[in-house]
């Protein structure tokens, strides 16, 4: 029996950088549903994305993490900044854990509200919104050259599956598969996915998310590839075991060539 070929990419850091719109949209999210005493929201926050928003980022799992931090960096007692960032990196985890019990938060409710920020955009000004995103083009071109090729692509995105839907379509991508958060973890994706493909490669800018994929014994033989364009932690690019490989945009065609 062969296997029909598949290759996975995670969609934020490696397909497009969407910093101005996680700023955006999860500001947005503060100003609109939050309704937190604790902040007000000047209209030219929007202008610029911090630089503590930006440095903690790699730290970003799910989208509701945004919306937390940026609460925190616009607070107006005690924000975080440049001079307690590290304090808040060095205890991610644990952090966005205590902020989400001392507002009485749920994650699951901060994601809700962020969704509902996006669609209140799309509806208001698409191209607006859709703008925010700026593509890698490099990768634009390699997806194009895998359909060539006749290689299936699929995105795995913990974002909500319509909003990846809509951006990579303005893009002119039309993956076969697109998995958003409702979908489940990457690697319960990937270990589906790896029963009737085989999997030529997963490009994505989250190293935790490769270790797993190389710890599984289920996933363990996925060539993994390691964005080094994305949103990486500095220290990520050292120390890459496990078959992970480090992957620059210069270096796309040559995966190609498989
Ligand atoms: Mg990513």
């Amino acid at each position: 029996m062969t296997f029909h070929k598949i290759f996975l990419f995670d969609f934020d850091g490696v397909i497009v950088d969407g910093m101005e719109e996680y700023w955006h949209s999860s500001l947005l999210t503060c100003e609109k549903f939050l309704n937190s005493p604790n902040i007000t929201v000047d209209q030219k926050l929007y202008k610029k994305v911090p630089n503590t928003f930006k440095e903690i980022r790699p730290w970003v799992k799910y989208g509701w993490e945004m919306v937390l931090i940026t609460h925190e960096i616009i607070k107006k007692e005690n924000p975080l900044n440049n001079l307690n960032k590290d304090d808040y990196i060095n205890q991610y985890q644990k952090n966005c854990q205590r902020i989400l019990k001392e507002n009485y938060w749920l994650a699951e409710d901060l994601q809700k509200k962020l969704d509902k920020t996006r669609e209140y955009q799309i509806e208001k000004d698409f191209e607006k919104w859709v703008n925010l995103h700026n593509p890698f083009f490099e990768v634009v071109k390699f997806l194009e050259e895998l359909k060539k090729r006749k290689i299936i692509t699929g995105i795995i995105t913990t974002k909500g599956k319509i909003f990846a839907e809509k951006i990579l379509k303005k893009l002119n991508i039309f993956p076969e598969f697109i998995f958003g958060y409702e979908s489940g973890t990457k690697i319960k994706i990937a270990e589906k996915l790896s029963q009737t493909y085989e999997i030529l490669g997963f490009i994505e800018d989250r190293k935790k998310t490769l270790i797993e994929i190389k710890q599984n014994s289920k996933t363990s033989h996925i060539p993994c590839f390691l964005a080094d364009w994305g949103y990486l932690k500095k220290s990520d690019r050292y120390n890459l075991n496990n078959g992970i490989e480090l992957l620059t945009l210069e270096n796309l065609e040559q995966i190609v060539a498989i």
